[in-house]
């Protein structure tokens, strides 16, 4: 990462807005899915990039792993989790070979350049001595997370997603180790039809009144949440109405929130 990207990256990542939300009830039915489905002959678990810790905390509660390590870039992601928390890069993972039963990385992946993602997928599978668990949004349209910067017009998606994903491109992720099993999990949410007038409309949208407050703009900087907050909950409330139009007018465009696979480590015959 150059300079600029460190520097976004990092002004995106260490906001306290990001990560002192709480948690929403279908993030948690998420994680206690999850933890439900972790295999019996898992000892260890590390979980990269954490976040704030939703899953590792619930995990550590249980008090019934040998090991459990919490990994994120953020430090102010780490300050919420309870369990053992380590920073670094996820792209180079401080982390022997086979080191821990099971990987998990969650809603990680959408966020990285194909380079970053190449290699982080080459290093969990190299940490993951049995099992990998990953999710990420469901066929997300990432023309709807886009946003134009008002200052220097750079169009970016608001949550920095530049991946999206579908069954068969989660299924092919690995090579030394392969999924049964790749479910539609989490809420069922509203989608948009994928249509230029529904882009078009975003767009017009987000000059006038930006709809999120933790948006950074890559190319020079600028903070969404300097935007007056009436501006904001105006913007909000538009794609809110459009959401709820799109869902009148066409009820069966809906899909689950995200894709979730567990993968198991394939053995040498
Ligand atoms: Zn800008």
């Amino acid at each position: 990462m150059n300079t600029n990207t460190i520097n976004y990256k990092k002004a995106f990542y260490e906001q306290s807005e990001l990560w002192g939300k709480y948690l929403d009830s279908s993030e948690y039915k998420k994680y206690k899915e999850i933890a439900a489905g972790i295999s019996e002959d898992v000892e260890s678990i590390l979980d990269v990039g954490c976040g704030r810790g939703g899953l590792i905390n619930l995990l550590f509660s249980l008090n019934k792993y040998d090991r459990i390590i919490g990994f994120d870039w953020s430090w102010e992601a780490l300050r919420y989790v309870q369990a053992v928390k380590i920073q670094g890069e996820i792209t180079n993972l401080p982390f022997k070979d086979k080191s821990f039963d099971l990987v998990i990385c969650m809603e990680v992946l959408e966020h990285l350049e194909d380079e970053n993602l190449e290699r982080t997928i080459l290093e969990i599978e190299r940490i993951s001595k049995k099992y990998i668990i990953i999710t990420v949004p469901n066929n997300e349209d990432l023309h709807y997370g886009m946003t134009l910067c008002p200052i220097c017009r750079q169009r970016f998606h608001l949550s920095l997603h530049i991946q999206n994903f579908n069954e068969e491109k989660l299924s092919k992720l690995f090579n030394n180790f392969r999924s049964n099993e790749i479910k539609k999990i989490g809420p069922i949410i509203p989608k948009i039809p994928p249509w230029q007038f529904f882009y078009i409309l975003y767009n017009f949208y987000d000059k006038f009144f930006p709809r999120s407050r933790v948006s950074i703009c890559p190319q020079c900087g600028y903070q969404f949440k300097n935007v007056f907050l009436i501006r904001r909950s105006i913007g909000q409330r538009l794609f809110f109405f459009t959401k709820l139009l799109a869902r009148i007018l066409f009820p069966f465009w809906q899909d689950y929130r995200w894709l979730f696979a567990i993968y198991k480590i394939l053995t040498k015959i």
